[in-house]
């Protein structure tokens, strides 16, 4: 039987090598919008994770005919009333740097005592004809008072994880994926991925 094709909704190569490495193994040809050269932008003005996630998912899905996969992500402050959450990129401003985010992160937070935040992930994968599956981590930890560490990027340096007593910026690249929100998706989404293939098999009418 063929491999099944899925395409990576993302043009990061760092991105969608990672992926490969952690979902190698399995009868799936992955490509990623690298591969379709030039393509329309997808317009990101979900209100949650999930249709951020199933919005990219599905519109590359239904332009270039196969399964896609993307992700969505984001830190939710429980102080701030969930923000920066689906502004997590562009908490500062639009073209904002990881530095102005965190420095905007740490005032806004400057006078909380309730520190607690999490990271959160979404997977959605969608059929060109619009049926999608989502899987949803957490990872749960609290915001430091300033940056502290020096590896990941985004909010890593002001998240601290207490069952590592560490931020994430201290931790190794397989550490954090061991616990962070989108570690804890992809692993769900590998758990699956028997069944997601018959899934789309059955979808594309081969079983
Ligand atoms: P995206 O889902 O890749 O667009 O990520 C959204 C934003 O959330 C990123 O630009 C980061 O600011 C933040 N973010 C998501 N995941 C992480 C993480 O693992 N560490 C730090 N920041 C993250």
């Amino acid at each position: 039987m063929q491999p099944v094709i899925i395409v990576l909704a993302t043009r990061n190569r760092g991105k969608s090598e990672e992926i490969r490495r952690v979902l190698a193994g399995y009868p799936i040809d992955f490509r990623d919008l690298n591969d379709f050269g030039v393509l329309p932008d997808v317009v990101e003005d979900g209100l949650t994770f999930e249709e951020n996630a199933y919005k990219k998912s599905s519109f590359y899905s239904r332009i270039l005919g196969f399964p896609a996969l993307a992700d969505d992500s984001g830190l939710v402050v429980e102080a701030l009333n969930g923000a920066p959450g689906i502004l997590s990129a562009r908490y500062a401003g639009s073209d904002a740097t990881d530095e102005q985010n965190i420095q905007k992160l740490l005032a806004a937070m400057d006078d909380q005592v309730n520190r607690a935040a999490a990271f959160v992930c979404v997977l959605s994968l969608s059929m060109p004809g619009g049926a999608a599956l989502t899987y949803e981590a957490e990872c749960e930890g609290l915001i430091t008072t300033q940056p502290v560490g020096q590896n990941g990027f985004g909010y890593d340096p002001v998240f601290y994880y207490p069952p590592l007593e560490k931020t994430f910026s201290q931790l190794t690249m397989p550490e954090k994926n061991s616990v962070s929100h989108r570690g804890k998706a992809f692993n769900e989404f590998k758990s699956e991925l028997d069944k997601i293939i018959t899934w789309i098999r059955q979808r594309q009418g081969e079983v």
